[in-house]
Formats: C-alpha cells, sequence, structure tokens
C-alpha cells in the first residue's frame, strides 16, 4: 500500500497521521496517532481508521528526550508493527516567510531558508523543523514536503499586508502573513461541496482552538486575516493576548525592564485565557469554573471575537455566512451562541436546537447561514504532499523522455 506520512511536530509531542492513496490518487486516513510527553512522560498512543485502538504504550523517559526522538520511535513502531514504509512525509511548518506562498520540496537549502522565520514562530517553527532535519540526515531519499500556515493567505491586497511603519521594512519581510493556513483552505475546498450557493460569495471563518483567528474569505479566496507579522496578533488565545498596543511592550521593558526574549515568553506563554482568568488556558476549563475570573476570559474571548468579524465583514463588505472550525468552534455550542448573538447586526440568528446539535447549518432558515465544518488541515498537508510528488515524478518522466 502506498502511503504519505503527514506530521505535525510541537514543543513536546509529535502528532502524525498515515494516509493510503489509491491508483487514482485518492486519499484516505488510515491511522493516526502522537508521541506525547516528550522529555517528561513519553506516550505513543495511535488509533486506526475507525477509532479502533491501535498502540498505547509508556516509554522510559531517557528513550524519547526530544522530537527527533518520538518521531524515530513513531517511525520505527509504523514500519515494524504497522507495515507502513511512506513515499514521502508532509510537514506542516508555520511560518513560509516571503518565500514561500505555496508547499515546497524540501532540502538542507530550503530548512536553512526556513530557520530564519523561526524568531517569527518560536513557539512552533524550531519542533516543525527538527524532524524534518532528523529525516534529512537519516533518509535523505525520501521526499519531505514542508506545507505552510502562511501561503493561503499570500494572495492578500497589498493594502490588507503593509505595516504603517516605512517600506524598507515590508521588502525586509515585515509584513503581514496570517495563520491557520491551512485550516482556512480546507474550509475554502469544502465549502463548494457542502453549501455550493454560498462557497463563491463571502464567508468570515473562524478557527477558534488554543490558537484562534478569523479569514475573511472572497470566492474560496483569503483576502483578510487577524493575524500578522506573527500569531500573536487578532484574537485572545489559551496563552496570547491577540491584539494589543505596542506601548504596552515598551512599557514592559522600560518599567519593568523586562529583556526581549522576556517579552516573548510573556506574549506567548502567560497570556490570553490564562493570563486573563489566573486559572487555565483551556476553554472547557473556564467554563466549569464557577470564578469570575474565569468567566470574564471567556466574555472577553466571545466580545474580541465579535469585535473582529466586524472588521472582516468590513473588509468584505458586507457577509454571505459564517463558519465555525476547531476545537472551540466545532465543539462549544455556548462561545457559538454567544458570539453569534453579537452579530446580529450582520443577519445571524442561530436555532437553538440545530447549534445545540452541532449540526452542520445552526442557523435559523432566512437568515445568515452559519456552518459548523470540523478541520482537516492534516488532509490539506497529504494532498499537497502527493501532488508535490506527482510533478517531481513526471518532472522527472518528461526528462528520461527527453533523453
Ligand atoms: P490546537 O489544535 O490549537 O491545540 P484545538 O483546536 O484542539 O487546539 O482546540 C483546543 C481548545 O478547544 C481548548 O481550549 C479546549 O478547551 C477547547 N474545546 C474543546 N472541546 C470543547 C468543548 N466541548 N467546549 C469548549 N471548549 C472546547
Amino acid at each position: 500500500m502506498d502511503t504519505i506520512l503527514v506530521v505535525n511536530a510541537g514543543s513536546s509531542s509529535v502528532k502524525f497521521q498515515v494516509f493510503a492513496v489509491d491508483n487514482d490518487g485518492r486519499l484516505s486516513r488510515q491511522i493516526k496517532g502522537q508521541v506525547d510527553g516528550v522529555g517528561s512522560r513519553p506516550r505513543l498512543r495511535a488509533s486506526g481508521a475507525a477509532g479502533d485502538k491501535l498502540a498505547d504504550r509508556a516509554y522510559p523517559i531517557q528513550n524519547i528526550q526530544d522530537v527527533p526522538a518520538a518521531l524515530r520511535v513513531a517511525g520505527e513502531w509504523l514500519r515494524d508493527e504497522q507495515q507502513v514504509v511512506p513515499l514521502a512525509v508532509g510537514h506542516r511548518v508555520v511560518h513560509g516567510g516571503p518565500d514561500y506562498d505555496r508547499s515546497v520540496l524540501v532540502d538542507h537549502n530550503v530548512v536553512s531558508r526556513l530557520d530564519r522565520y523561526s524568531m517569527l514562530a518560536p513557539l512552533h517553527q524550531p519542533h516543525n523543523l527538527a524532524p524534518i532535519r532528523s529525516l534529512l540526515a537519516n533518509f535523505p531519499s525520501l521526499p519531505q514536503v514542508a506545507c505552510f500556515d502562511t501561503a493561503f493567505h499570500r494572495d492578500h491586497d497589498d493594502v490588507a499586508d503593509y505595516y504603517a511603519i516605512p517600506r524598507r521594512l515590508h521588502a525586509e519581510g515585515v509584513r503581514r502573513y496570517g495563520f491557520h493556513g491551512l485550516s482556512y483552505e480546507y474550509i475554502a475546498k469544502t465549502l463548494p461541496k457542502v453549501a455550493p450557493e454560498i462557497a463563491s460569495g463571502r464567508v468570515i471563518v473562524a478557527h477558534l482552538g488554543s490558537g484562534a483567528s478569523m479569514c475573511a474569505l472572497r470566492g474560496g479566496r483569503s483576502v483578510e486575516s487577524t493575524m500578522g507579522f506573527t500569531a500573536l496578533d487578532g484574537l485572545p488565545m489559551g496563552t496570547r493576548p491577540g491584539q494589543i498596543d505596542p506601548g504596552v511592550l515598551l512599557y514592559l521593558a522600560s518599567t519593568k525592564g523586562m529583556s526581549a526574549s522576556e517579552v516573548q515568553d510573556f506574549l506567548y506563554r502567560e497570556c490570553g485565557l490564562k493570563g486573563l482568568s489566573g486559572i487555565s488556558n483551556d476553554m472547557r476549563e473556564l467554563q466549569s469554573s464557577g470564578e469570575p475570573e474565569a468567566a470574564f476570559a471567556v466574555e472577553y474571548f466571545v466580545y474580541r471575537a465579535a469585535l473582529n468579524a466586524g472588521m472582516l465583514a468590513a473588509a468584505l463588505q458586507g457577509v454571505d455566512a459564517f463558519v465555525f472550525t476547531a476545537g472551540i468552534g466545532e465543539n462549544s455550542v455556548s462561545i457559538r451562541a454567544r458570539i453569534a448573538e453579537r452579530l446580529g447586526w450582520l443577519g445571524v440568528d442561530l436555532d437553538p436546537l440545530e447549534n445545540g446539535r452541532h449540526a452542520f447549518q445552526i442557523s435559523r432558515a432566512g437568515t445568515t447561514p452559519v456552518y459548523v465544518i470540523p478541520t482537516d488541515e492534516e488532509l490539506m498537508i497529504a494532498q499537497h504532499t502527493l501532488s508535490l510528488l506527482w510533478s517531481r515524478y513526471s518532472s522527472a518522466k518528461t526528462r528520461e523522455q527527453v533523453s
């Protein structure tokens, strides 16, 4: 069986999925797994296509001390126990910087270019690149593809992507990029199949997970996003503040004497729902807490989400539909209801029964359609990987025929 391995590596975990490729190039998910607790309590868990458990085992800490070691363990398990030897590996890479507006086959040169963007995504990029490097070293002939969260947003007009700072900085790459692009691309590709009447219209997609952002789609293309140069801007997130006056950072540096790396750590790890509530970065925990600070953090999240939707509605000059996706967007009935309540002025009116049962369409008939669409970033990565593999294969074939 031909397979594509998809890897999403974080700071303490590696999530992976295996897709089978049939003769017509169709992909079907076979295995979903992760190695988490890297460097603390490593554990490999995996399930099959039907959710059947394939593995759940703990490892001694010294066996899995870093992300490449986690990928090695997953790779050995896949090869030895599942007989999976992938044709290629597709990686989620958060930042493609100014250089990459689409997925790319990786070599050492590409990795060193991508490494330059590590400071723009310090929580993700170094961890995304670590397994790529280790596979390049150990399996140099295995094709690897980097798929970027920024790529889908690269068609924006200049007016959406410039900051009002001297233009030479834009030329250096200091500009708005936008993130969660693989998720938005999946939604944009799904809409024509599930809601063809609105797919070519103006749609606001809310990707509400631990990281949260919104994207304005026109005719299936991203025209505006709430995130910018880094994944810090826009909506409040689990541990990131979202939009914040840069003056606050100057205040922290000058009055509190915080260094650049302390400010960075603060912005990525100490703010958002966690900072506001002082309780948790996890929406479920906040919703089940009776503390007023938890309730305030949830209210802040809802308020800012609706505020940002208003901004995107202005970018689109109106809205034909809304989509909720990711952990909070797909699962929280009450957050959807509360955001929607604030969007009544845009014609939004949810049907509580449909919302309560997580239906595909949760709006009342005759109002602005609101959909819940589970995202599938891994499928997008597998598709990009396969299509780059095909183009490499066909250009090799053409070269053979020419010579
Ligand atoms: P990521 O992939 O960015 O880690 P997810 O998309 O998995 O994040 O979303 C995680 C967030 O979704 C967490 O804040 C979690 O509490 C929230 N979440 C998941 N299920 C629910 C639910 N039923 N109600 C409210 N929040 C939920």
